[in-house]
């Protein structure tokens, strides 16, 4: 029963990803497209994330 990881689909590159346990409202970034995502929900050890629009700095100048 029990449950050590999770499981989730990037909505992005659809690459299927394992993560350790997380909690909603937690990022992780994807390895594939490095996209930022964030877990909207999670139910019965799957995730339910969304893309997060990062906001980019200008650096320098
Ligand atoms: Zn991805």
């Amino acid at each position: 029963m029990s449950v050590g990881t999770l499981t989730g689909l990037c909505p992005e590159c659809e690459t299927d990803l394992t993560t350790p346990p997380l909690v909603q409202g937690e990022t992780i970034a994807c390895p594939e497209c490095m996209l930022t995502l964030r877990v909207e929900d999670v139910a019965e050890g799957r995730l339910s994330l969304q893309m997060v629009e990062v906001q980019l700095r200008d650096w320098g100048q």
